[in-house]
């Protein structure tokens, strides 16, 4: 029988690409996904799109009967910062007991490793930049809360049952796949970058930007951005690390180089060679004024490489892709 690598969420941005390096690496894979969020287009190299949702025990039981299923990637959150603290049963429903059951499921069925997505939000407010992984868990928003209460989860399960997991704490995923075949697209879109370049093509008249009396150098927030296609391939990586008996861990993943919001837009006029009307707005809740990780450790232990590290190249593969995708 067949053995696959589950991707739970592959419809989507991050987990389209990683299907995408999973199946460049060969290895095969099914993708679980509710198209909530996700777009049907995204899934192209995988064996089946099974259609259905985390909060469905019974859906998630028969995958695990019918596919022999030998680790899962879980990428089925839902990541907007904003939204999670005005509306945080979502996310406590959706990423945690949606996980839970997830692992159930796993646990039935002898499945025992698991790459998680998490994410720097987990941190809160830092009390040092550039982040290590060793840096206190203090969330300010819902999504990071959901997000950390996954990770302890995994940790109690790997300590109880013996699952092999690694959780990955993205900073802030962006760019597209360099052949332009999917990119950064969510409905309703509420990302910086994929905003950005919607105002470049006229798509929307402006870009706001969200508080400019932060403790930063021009008053904007400061974030890391690292390429999907990087993410995609420190997923790889961390099978591979998982399958050879690697201790389950946390890694971040990010550039360790942090950009304004007013420099993104500055690096898009650039790449994009169009005008891009800014309007200045006040502040997001849950939004820290800078995050900026280390991912010495993903390169250390896991020998990850980032290959797209410079902002205007990441903004080059997303214009690339979001001219083609939106510009008709
Ligand atoms: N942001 C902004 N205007 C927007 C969307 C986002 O100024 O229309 C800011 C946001 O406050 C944050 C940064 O851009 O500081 C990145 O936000 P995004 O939602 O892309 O990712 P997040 O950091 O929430 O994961």
């Amino acid at each position: 029988m067949k053995e696959y690598v589950l991707i739970v969420g592959g419809a989507g941005y991050i987990g389209s690409h990683v299907t995408k390096s999973l199946a460049k690496a060969g290895v095969p894979t099914l993708v679980f996904d509710n198209l909530s969020y996700g777009h049907r287009e995204f899934v192209r190299w995988s064996d089946d799109l099974l259609l259905a949702d985390l909060l469905d025990r019974e859906a998630l039981r028969l995958v695990f009967l019918r596919y022999r299923i030998r680790a899962v990637m879980h990428f089925a959150g839902f990541i907007n910062v904003g939204e999670s603290v005005t509306d945080p049963e979502k996310y406590y429903r959706n990423n945690i007991i949606g996980t839970l059951n997830l692992l159930e499921a796993m646990r039935e069925a002898g499945t025992w490793v698991i790459v998680f997505s998490s994410t720097c939000a987990t941190y809160g407010e830092p009390l040092e930049v550039p982040i290590p992984e060793t840096h206190p868990q203090n969330p300010i928003n819902s999504y990071g809360v959901s997000k950390l209460v996954v990770e302890k989860a995994l940790a109690d399960y790997g300590s109880a049952y013996g699952l092999a997991w690694c959780a990955l704490r993205y900073f802030n995923a962006a760019g597209a796949d360099p052949d332009a075949e999917i990119g950064e697209w969510h409905i309703p879109e509420t990302h910086l970058i994929p905003l950005i370049l919607d105002a470049a093509l006229g798509r929307r008249p402006d870009i706001a930007v969200f508080g400019t009396d932060y403790p930063t150098k021009d008053g904007t927030c400061i974030r890391d951005y690292i390429h999907v296609n990087d993410l995609a391939q420190a997923h790889v990586l961390a099978l591979s690390y998982l399958d050879a008996g690697g201790v389950p861990r946390a890694f971040n993943l990010g550039n360790g180089c942090g950009h304004s919001v007013l420099e993104v837009i500055e690096a898009a006029k650039k790449v994009s060679g169009r005008e891009i009307a800014v309007k200045y707005g006040g502040r997001r809740a849950g939004d820290p004024p800078a995050l900026v990780g280390t991912a010495d450790l993903a390169r250390s232990v896991l020998g990850w490489k980032p290959k797209h590290s410079d902002i205007m190249d990441i903004l080059a593969t997303a214009w690339n892709w979001h001219r083609k995708q939106f510009s008709g």
